[in-house]
């Protein structure tokens, strides 16, 4: 698990320093024939954006081609087999978070959550993100989220409007006091593989004989799934970040399942 672990992290790493070369590069070259392609080509959820163009036109909404359609059906094949890991394993945002979340940790001495009720509400709005970028973006023929989506403005300095700002700075100051503020509320990509992911190969299971229900795994969950009080970790929900299996104190009470079977 420790291996696992580090490999995660290092994937996080390095997810962030591709993406944040990508972004600055695209600032100091420009884009164009000549230039360097924009962040928005290496994003899975362009894919989504414009798919509808495609199909309808034959053309690509402005700063999207292929290369977001590969992506978008990569992700979406990873999920099938893996869930939501792609959130804390491939997205750069997802790594950042996470990040600002342990520092808030260290500075507030806590991370804060909603009660559950509250939490099992607002995690419908991704969905609701995801149908009104969906429809505005067929709508308006453009990127439409681009002005807002916290992805882009750091990764590619957009602070070109007083809503970005303000976008951002609450993303980032969320992101300190709660975990995952942004995947487990807003984000649309995070809406998409939560239904994907709901058929997927690996999950993980809990051995009620093992576990001495320490509470423990739900404390350290950062999507507040309550892991003492089932046997399999939701799917929709879970991004497979191991936080719970490498901090239980019972060797096997958690276990990473492949189709169902103990790997
Ligand atoms: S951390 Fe392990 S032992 Fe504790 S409640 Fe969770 S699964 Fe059970
Ligand atoms: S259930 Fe475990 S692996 Fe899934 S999100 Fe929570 S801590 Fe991470």
């Amino acid at each position: 698990m420790k291996k696992l672990t580090n490999i995660r992290l290092l994937s996080q790493v390095l997810i962030v320093a591709i993406i944040s070369y990508i972004g600055v590069r695209h600032q100091i070259v420009g884009g164009g024939p000549n230039g360097s392609a924009p962040l928005d080509s290496y994003c899975p959820f362009g894919g989504i954006e414009t798919a509808f163009a495609y199909f309808q036109t034959g053309q690509f909404l402005d700063k999207t081609n292929v290369s977001n359609f590969v992506l978008l059906i990569s992700v979406l094949i990873m999920s099938f087999i893996a869930g939501s890991a792609f959130c804390s394993w491939l997205c750069p945002l997802g790594a950042i978070q996470e990040w600002l979340a342990k520092l808030g940790k260290r500075f507030f001495g806590r991370t804060y959550s909603f009660p559950m009720s509250i939490h099992k509400s607002l995690r419908h709005l991704r969905f609701v993100t995801l149908l009104a970028i969906v429809y505005l973006t067929v709508q308006g023929s453009r990127l439409v989220f681009e002005e807002y989506d916290p992805f882009k403005i750091l990764f590619h300095f957009n602070f070109e409007t007083t809503t970005a700002i303000v976008i951002f700075c609450i993303t980032i100051v969320l992101s300190l006091l709660i975990d995952r503020f942004w995947c487990k509320y807003l984000c649309p990509l995070g809406a998409v593989f939560s239904l994907a992911g709901r058929f997927n190969l690996i999950n993980i299971r809990r051995n009620t004989d093992l576990c001495v229900e320490c509470g423990t795994c739900t404390k350290k969950c950062p999507m507040n799934i309550e892991v003492t009080k089932v046997t399999n970790i939701p799917a929709d929900e879970c991004v497979k970040c191991l936080e719970c299996i490498s901090t239980c104190p019972k060797s096997d009470a958690l276990v990473l399942t492949v189709g169902g079977s103990r790997k």
